[in-house]
């Protein structure tokens, strides 16, 4: 289970991966897979539609990664699935041989009805962690935000919902994506403060080009330290070279928190091996 990958005493590395979108794709997340599997990671993890749109998609490759003896990590949200479904849903992962389950809340779908919406099981992640760490017996993951989720009204109430996510259960904590360390770092020393024992993984995505930094911050929430700007700045209009500085600054990063002992690095490396590889090779 991935909880004891982090006892080992050394960084544990992921990737995080995205099923596709049609069913012809197949092959190639399964290509994707292969090479992330050759790079030798602790674990993999594959997302989760927040509607539970894509679930049997979510489950065929969380059990394509266990079969390359890779541990997997299926992302899960409650926000579209009622407990009877969950329940199901959580059969199906075992009886696939999945152990770890990233136990999210997610964001309501646009297609949601105010009543379907007010009407769900769980209203927050660790309500869905603390039921299934009663009824099941995986291991549970949970997200945390270095630069706050953009709902909380502060840090502080942000780490208080941190807290009760270690209460109910989760065993290890995977960050959204960010680019400033020392908000990790601030994140890492408030979560001691406040007796939060569960390893850390930063989220760490390699941004390639302006286009991509647009969606991800617009998703994410997640601020722009200055040295990150002055990069776009100077790079944005040459693809080439936004994708080299982009790579560069993910090592940096990178470095930085080995350097600073942190558990764990989560690369949002979004089924493109080849930067896996490139960072993984710069950093081991
Ligand atoms: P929660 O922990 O429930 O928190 C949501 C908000 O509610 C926070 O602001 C929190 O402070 C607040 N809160 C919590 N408890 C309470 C309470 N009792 N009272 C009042 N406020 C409370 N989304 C997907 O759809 N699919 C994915 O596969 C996916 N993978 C992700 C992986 C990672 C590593 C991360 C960091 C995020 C991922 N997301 C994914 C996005 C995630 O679903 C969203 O960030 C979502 O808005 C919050 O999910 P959560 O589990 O953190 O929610």
């Amino acid at each position: 289970m991935i909880r004891d990958l982090y006892k080992k005493g050394k960084v544990v590395y992921s990737f995080e991966t995205f099923p596709p979108k049609k069913d012809d794709d197949f092959p190639q997340i399964f290509e994707v897979v292969d090479r992330l599997a050759e790079l030798g990671p602790d674990f993999i993890s594959v997302t989760f539609g927040a509607g539970g749109s894509n679930s049997k998609k979510n489950l065929e490759v969380a059990s394509y990664i266990n079969s390359k003896g890779i541990e997997s990590l299926a992302h899960l949200t409650s926000v579209g699935l009622q407990k009877e479904a969950l329940d199901e849903y959580c059969e199906k992962l075992a009886a696939e041989g999945v152990q770890n389950i990233l136990a999210l809340r997610g964001d309501r779908p646009k297609t949601m009805t105010d009543e379907q919406y007010d009407s769900r099981s769980f209203h927050y992640a660790n309500e869905m962690i603390e039921y299934l760490k009663s009824t099941t017996s995986f291991c549970f993951g949970a997200a945390c935000y270095p630069d706050k989720h953009f709902e909380a009204p502060s840090m502080h109430e942000d780490l208080i919902h941190m807290r009760n996510k270690a209460r109910s259960g989760a065993d290890f904590f995977i960050t959204q994506l960010f680019f400033d360390n020392d908000k990790f770092y601030a994140l890492q020393d408030q979560a001691d403060l406040m007796g939060i024992e569960a390893p850390i993984s930063a989220g760490i995505m390699p941004i390639t080009s302006a286009k991509q930094l647009g969606t991800s911050i617009s998703l994410s929430g997640t601020s722009i330290p200055k040295a990150f700007s002055d990069m776009v700045a100077r790079y944005g209009d040459n693809p080439e070279d936004m994708r080299k500085a982009g790579i560069e600054y993910a090592i940096n990063q990178i470095k930085n928190l080995i350097a600073h002992g942190c558990d764990g690095i989560h690369l949002y490396t979004m089924n493109h091996p080849e930067l896996g590889a490139q960072i993984l090779g710069a950093v081991r």
